[in-house]
């Protein structure tokens, strides 16, 4: 199960992830859009670990640690970026609520709500070449980890295998949506900064689980 402290590793482990990966990022929003995504999301998780590791407000729920997540990428990351990922994180606190534990059926379900919060703020389905190319294949390979009965890490580690394939994925892609998609055709042949950015994040619940 999910309890605070694991919700505070995974954050932890997101924001490692975000600066070790910065450059890496840029380069691939580079490529395709602005060239700021690995700035976004270095800026953005930091505050987020800025505001977690604040003694004064040690969260009580693990569905405040995401909510306070969210609501920190909101407020620091522009773009496309932030909202999206604040959003998702918001909805996944929401969806989990006041409970100091949580198990794998009920995270699946809370991800499943992060990812129609996305969706509907940002209109892409699978194949538009984005972050759902990499968070819906999670979400779905976690919620079927969960309903067979695997254990919260085994269920975290299917998602993130399926994140990464689904990244790998949209290499071969044409933007449908954001700023890749004014290339048109020039898009293809690149991998999508906001998907290998989801792999992180669901690398990072891998690795906090473990
Ligand atoms: P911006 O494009 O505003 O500079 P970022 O570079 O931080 O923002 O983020 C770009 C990423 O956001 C893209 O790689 C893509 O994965 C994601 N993205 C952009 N538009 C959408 C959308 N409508 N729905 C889902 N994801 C999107
Ligand atoms: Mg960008
Ligand atoms: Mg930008």
């Amino acid at each position: 199960p999910v309890d605070v402290s694991l919700a505070l590793d995974w954050m932890q482990n997101i924001t490692s992830a975000m600066s070790r990966n910065e450059e890496h990022l840029t380069r691939l929003d580079s490529a395709i859009g602005d060239g700021d995504h690995g700035a976004n999301m270095a800026r953005g998780f930091t505050a987020v670990r800025d505001r977690l590791d604040d003694p004064s407000k040690t969260p009580a729920s693990v569905g405040e640690v995401l909510t306070t997540a969210g609501n920190s990428l909101v407020s620091v990351v522009g773009g496309a970026s932030g909202p999206l990922f604040g959003g998702a994180f918001r909805a996944l606190g929401e969806s989990l609520g006041a409970s100091a534990e949580v198990d794998a059926p009920q995270f699946a379900t809370a991800l499943a709500a992060a990812l129609a919060k996305v969706q509907q703020l940002g209109a892409a389905v699978p194949g538009d070449k984005t972050m759902i190319d990499a968070y819906s294949p999670a979400v779905d390979a976690f919620r079927d980890a969960a309903h067979s009965g695997a254990d919260f890490c085994t269920s975290a580690h299917s998602a993130a295998d399926a994140a990464e394939a689904g990244m790998r994925a949209t290499v071969p892609l044409q933007a449908r949506k954001g700023r890749a998609s004014y290339l048109g055709l020039r898009s293809i042949g690149h991998q999508d900064p906001g998907a290998t950015s989801t792999a992180y994040v669901f690398h990072a619940l891998a690795e906090a689980a473990e």
